[in-house]
């Protein structure tokens, strides 16, 4: 199970101001949320899990394929949700470490049982031959025939085996990668002299050692701050520097290993490289489609990346007092002073947005957006979840009334808890059996409200709990998110721009009253701004997208080595000694040949997103695109359900125009 990432680390901060809290007497359409309060009980429920799921596979196998087979094959995977994905849900956001410990065990068992499902014969075999009603029956079975394909269920004897072996081995090295990082620590020590240029406030919880220096983790509400803000060049290079090495030698060795078993897996399935194997069921359908999609892209990303990169220069010769000439930008200078460029020329302070966003009535009034375009309505409700601060919504229809779905969300930073932003969709809908989807917002909010940046975050998020929560598929298999995982972004990214339209923020009024509104010029500077910078964005994503692919590539590269190469090539080079893929979670997880597919589905966001120019809240367009996209999950492939919305075939014109603009 794989949450929704966003793009880049949010940057999270600090304090809390709220007004109005929404209650109402409602009640959630779908299961109350388990409570797990012991590493026991997590052993418990799972070792009980694990074996009903055991009993349910049996009676499948058993079961005679009739005209019902694919609705039991579909409530296996519904149950198999209900059982697994809390679990692997709280293994993030438990406050218990011993409960997230444990939790983490049960998700290797899980792996483990998953693996030799996806090699069940029996089941295999009933599918390929369940009788089918219709198109959306065809496409399920399309869809899981591959799943089962891709596990090795086809595969022979030895081959068979080392498939299991190998997928079990990269479930486990992955989730060693993601603990190395999680139990690191690493702390970096300033003196108050360093610090120049953060605020306060971002350093009021910090620990101090015994020379009072303050000692900073390297988790985003630190990192980004210092990164941003502070004037001293030497002090952002010790946190950077401590940031691009925080999975160390250790985690590089297990990226190597974990690129080595996909290769070995790919080749299993006579596949020469793993990004073949990868994406032949996806849009891109093949690494040679990736690889000239970057291409296409390259000349547009990397004009603009060299433009900024002029602009930083400039700004770090007036700042420091020397000539452009004898100025060079290094990679801890970027956050900087693209910061310092975007306050003096475009005079925007990101933090000046924090009084008109307070986190509560920031997430109310995405909420009402989604409303708005969508005929729908959230209410809150009262419920007992993981922690006292995580809160639940229900999701009604407008035009019928009826309760849809629900909404976990849970805003602040804590202790333990994941550290950026991310949507886990813990149950898919299922008409057939009037199953309600259910879906957990996880952001890291500062009290003292939001920056517009991070309200573009949130909107993103919910972007992808709207997806999971007005899904109705038949079928709990291809609900919501369930989509080709180059598509996925899309409807989130789509969403993103949102923010910026001083119409919709005129939203903010309809949940706050007494929130003072964004003024139109402080708006008006941060989407100039915004415009700034996006060549650098666009060209670090373009490097890791293009790292990514070369790095499953048919000669299965050394990946620090790799990664020093192509960083030499890139207009920043690369800083000796530093191990940025240590710590690139995604390529170790599920976006391991993947993420490319941030790009991807950007095109096709920006294409969607001219349906919404003459009005983004318009309840017509919003409403066929709910029907149209959101509501059809996976149970039509991506490109159909684009081209029926767009009345034509997508294309990358609105990306281009923007990328020049
Ligand atoms: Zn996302």
């Amino acid at each position: 199970m794989n949450p929704m990432h966003l793009l880049s680390g949010a940057i999270a901060l600090l304090l809390g101001a709220t007004c109005v809290a929404q209650t109402a007497p409602a009640v959630l359409p779908g299961p109350a949320f388990p409570q797990f309060s012991s590493a026991a009980q997590i052993n418990a429920a799972c070792t009980a899990g694990l074996s009903a799921a055991k009993k349910r596979v049996a009676q499948l196998e058993r079961r005679k394929v009739d005209a019902g087979w694919l609705a039991a094959f579909d409530d296996y995977y519904a149950f198999q949700e209900d059982t697994q994905y809390p679990i692997e849900f709280v293994l993030n956001v438990h406050p218990d470490k011993a409960v997230r410990t444990a939790a983490q065990a049960c998700s290797l068992r899980w792996a483990d049982f998953n693996s030799s499902y996806g090699q069940n014969e029996k089941i295999f075999r009933a599918l390929k031959r369940a009788p089918q009603a219709d198109a959306i029956d065809a496409e399920l079975v399309r869809v899981a025939v591959g799943n089962f394909e891709d596990a090795g269920v086809a595969l022979v004897g030895a081959k068979r085996k080392r498939a299991k072996q190998l997928l079990d081995q990269i479930s486990e090295l992955d989730q060693q990668f993601n603990k190395n990082i999680r139990d690191a620590g690493v702390k970096v020590a300033f003196t108050q002299a360093e610090l120049k240029g953060v605020p306060e406030g971002a350093l009021a919880a910090a620990a101090r050692d015994a020379e009072g220096r303050y000692v900073l983790g390297v988790d985003y509400p630190s990192y980004g701050p210092v990164m941003q803000l502070a004037e001293d060049g030497a002090a952002r290079e010790r946190m950077w520097m401590a940031k691009v090495n925080e999975g160390g030698d250790a985690n590089l060795k297990l990226l190597a290993q974990i690129t080595r078993a996909r290769h070995e897996y790919a080749g299993l399935f006579g596949y020469s490289n793993f990004v073949d194997f990868n994406l032949r069921r996806k849009m891109a359908k093949s690494g040679a489609i990736a690889n000239q999609f970057l291409a296409e892209v390259k000349g547009a990303v990397v004009e603009g990346e060299r433009a900024d990169l002029l602009e930083l220069r400039g700004a770090k010769a007036l700042h420091l007092g020397q000539t452009l000439a004898a100025t060079q930008i290094n990679r801890w200078d970027t956050s900087f002073y693209a910061e310092r460029v975007r306050r003096e020329r475009f005079a925007v302070d990101q933090e000046a947005f924090r009084e008109f966003f307070p986190p509560q009535e920031s997430l109310l009034f995405t909420m009402r957006v989604i409303e708005q375009m969508m005929g729908v309505r959230y209410t809150r409700v009262a419920a007992d979840l993981w922690h006292p601060e995580a809160q639940a919504f229900v999701v009604s229809d407008v035009a019928s009334g009826k309760p849809i779905a629900q909404l976990y969300v849970d805003l602040y930073p804590r202790e333990g808890k994941y550290n950026h932003a991310a949507v886990w969709p813990l149950r898919g809908s299922a008409t057939r059996v009037g199953r309600t989807p259910t879906a957990a917002l996880v952001v890291n909010f500062d009290r003292k409200g939001l920056t517009l940046d991070e309200m573009e975050t949130l909107l993103h998020e919910l972007g992808h709990a709207v997806h999971n929560n007005l899904s109705a598929t038949r079928h709990a298999s291809q609900a919501g998110t369930s989509v080709m995982q180059d598509f996925v972004e899309a409807p989130s990214q789509m969403l993103e721009d949102w923010v910026y339209d001083k119409d919709v923020l005129k939203l903010m009024a309809a949940v706050c009253p007494t929130c003072k509104s964004v003024p139109d010029e402080l708006l008006a500077k941060a989407v100039a701004a915004k415009a700034f910078g996006k060549g650098s964005q666009y060209g670090r994503q373009h490097f890791f997208a293009s790292y990514d692919l070369a790095l499953h590539g048919a000669d299965v590269p050394d990946p620090m080595a790799l990664w020093a190469q192509m960083e030499r090539a890139s207009l920043l080079g690369h800083v000796e000694g530093t191990r940025f893929p240590a710590g690139f979670a995604h390529l170790a997880g599920g976006y391991g040949a993947g993420y490319y597919g941030y790009l991807w589905s950007l095109v096709l966001a920006m294409d969607l997103r001219g349906e919404f120019k003459a009005d983004k809240l318009s309840p017509v367009v919003g409403q066929r695109y709910r029907s149209v996209v959101l509501g059809q999950g996976g149970q039509r492939p991506a490109p159909a359900l684009v081209t029926e919305f767009l009345g034509r075939e997508s294309n990358s014109k609105a990306f281009f125009e923007y990328l020049r603009k």
